[in-house]
């Protein structure tokens, strides 16, 4: 690239305080911006909410040229570009639902030299003839945003984005710089691979979110827990997330009922609406959003105090990126979540019926089982999070659910062997309800018909209540003694570990909190 002449126009430092109006560099930006104007390659795995942007915008005022930013989404690129534009910064997307006229007039801006970043779309990029565009202007930098988006082990795959690891014989000589909030170890080595980012170094910083309190409950009743829960940060916003549209108005209706300030957000709204609740949001501070998690990305509101899940996420990484929404500004903020047997059924199922390829559908129970790892968890919320992200966790978090009332734990060797025998003598071909109902004696309609009242399991687990034995259920799925059959009915079936368990080979260690405040509470009734 031998246009490219990488004099500064101006220095990193005297950019930001002079454009941006902040007096100093965040975490790792400074290295990262120094590390791209040496013209190195990056790859970069900040948490939501650290400054990536920042990464590539500035170096982008800095030099001459062009920096060209690829992004997934269009209304992210408009985001974006609205912001530059605000900062005094000439900033374009280039966009398939752009007008002729629109699009004539940013090409020749673009010839001309006088933008600073065009946002692309991946597909475009990689277009024959992309770089005609850009006529005599040196190429300064590319950046790759969302790049988790390339790994099929990133919660948000796109198929175009494959095609981007073109991008280093395309434009030899450019650095390419690679964002992302993601940043399990899979993943990270999926976009290396994918992007061919080899010679990229890679900054990170810690994922950790020392203000937010993780809070992972049972599900009881799923709307009081909520209300309870929204009670408690009563004049603040925050975001509820459930899983379906219905649900999302159902809820904010629901709430509205009970005293609680709610709209709804979800992307089959009228788009009026939307807008309008979104503006709300923004503005108000003290709204409850219900939305689907189409509520989210590009949302950069500093002062969310809490979000909750009615659902499961769709990973942790999902649960994370989610959860990070909350307390930007650094002030102490809530993450809660409820969930139950039922959720992690529901999302096998979903797995199941999808028409993703195989291999996906693997990743997808792989990364459903490490979520349920973390609910299930009997130690501390954060660690677990943070492990999942290849992080160890400060030695002491003291703001999470489990850390602030440890859990104490159980031997539940022989109740795991009794609901194991149940699953293994029923034929592995039953949910947890009707396994349950055998463990506990149950006569049933089920129980008679399949002649299950005649076998030795039946009614060998009535030391336990219902509640206690779908607890237990839960861990043995979390633990990976039992997996949930990809058929219709979830049944539960064997793992070959579960044999160590009935060997007594290993002790099966419990929570007991979900096991023994339901067996009270059931000793409580008349
Ligand atoms: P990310 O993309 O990592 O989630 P953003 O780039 O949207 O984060 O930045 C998050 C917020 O932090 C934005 O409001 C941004 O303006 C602000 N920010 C970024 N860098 C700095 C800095 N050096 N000093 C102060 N605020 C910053
Ligand atoms: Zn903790």
């Amino acid at each position: 690239n031998a246009l490219f002449d990488r004099k500064l126009i101006e220095t990193p430092l005297d950019a930001l305080r002079r454009i941006w109006g902040y007096p100093d560099f965040r975490g790792k930006q400074a290295d990262v911006v120094q590390h791209i104007l040496a013209g190195n390659d990056a790859l970069v795995l900040f948490p939501t909410g650290k400054g990536k942007s920042l990464c590539f915008q500035l170096p982008a005022v800095c030099v001459a040229g062009v920096t060209v930013v690829v992004s997934p989404l269009i209304a992210l690129m408009r985001d974006q570009v609205e912001e530059l534009k605000a900062l005094g910064i000439e900033a374009e997307c280039l966009s398939s639902q752009q007008s002729e006229d629109e699009s004539r007039t940013i090409r020749s801006k673009l010839r001309a030299g006088k933008l600073k970043l065009i946002y692309v779309t991946p597909e475009r990029v990689v277009l024959p003839g992309f770089a005609d565009l850009f006529g005599n202007v040196p190429i300064s930098l590319i950046a790759i945003d969302e790049c988790h988006c390339v790994s099929s082990w990133g919660h948000n795959f796109r198929k175009d984005y494959l095609g981007l690891g073109k991008l280093k014989e395309l434009y030899p000589g450019v650095p390419r710089i690679a964002l992302t909030a993601t940043a399990d170890p899979h993943t990270r080595d999926d976009i290396i691979r994918q992007l061919r980012l080899d010679d990229a170094a890679v900054f990170v910083d810690s994922f950790d979110r020392p203000n937010i309190t993780y809070h992972i409950a049972e599900r009881d009743n799923a709307r009081t827990q909520l209300l309870r829960f929204l009670q408690r940060h009563d004049g603040s916003s925050g975001i509820v997330y459930c899983l379906s549209r219905r649900k999302v108005e159902e809820t904010a209706t629901w709430l509205n009922d009970h005293g609680i300030k709610a709209r709804p957000y979800h992307a089959g709204m009228d788009p009026g609406v939307k807008a309008d609740n979104q503006d709300a949001f923004r503005m108000e501070e003290d709204l409850c959003l219900v939305a689907t998690v189409a509520f989210g990305m590009g949302i950069n509101k500093p002062n969310v105090r809490y979000v909750a899940h009615l659902d499961l996420p769709s990973s942790v990484e999902g649960y994370y990126q989610e959860t990070g929404r909350a307390g930007r500004d650094g002030l102490p903020s809530e993450a809660f979540m409820i969930y139950g047997m039922q959720d992690i059924v529901q999302r096998q199922r979903m797995i199941d019926e999808g028409d993703a390829t195989d291999e996906i559908k693997r990743i997808e129970r792989a990364k459903l089982s490490a979520l349920l790892g973390i609910c299930e968890t009997a130690g501390c919320r954060r660690k677990a999070i943070l492990a999942h992200f290849g992080e160890a966790a400060p030695a002491r978090c003291g703001n999470c659910d489990t850390c602030n009332n440890p859990v104490e734990t159980w031997d539940g060797s022989e109740a795991s062997i009794k609901a194991l025998a149940a699953v293994y003598r029923t034929g592995e071909r039953f949910g947890a309800a009707h396994v349950i109902d055998v463990l506990l004696g149950k006569v049933t309609e089920r129980t008679t018909k399949f002649g299950h009242d005649q076998l030795a399991v039946f009614g060998v687990g009535k030391e336990l209540s219902v509640h206690a034995w779908q607890s237990v259920f839960r861990q043995l799925l979390a633990l990976g003694f039992i997996r949930v059959a990809h058929d219709e009915y979830g049944a539960l079936k064997l793992e070959p570990s579960a044999h160590g368990v009935f060997k007594k080979e290993v002790a099966v260690i419990l929570r007991r909190d979900t096991v023994d405040v339901v067996r009270k509470r059931e000793r409580g009734k008349p």
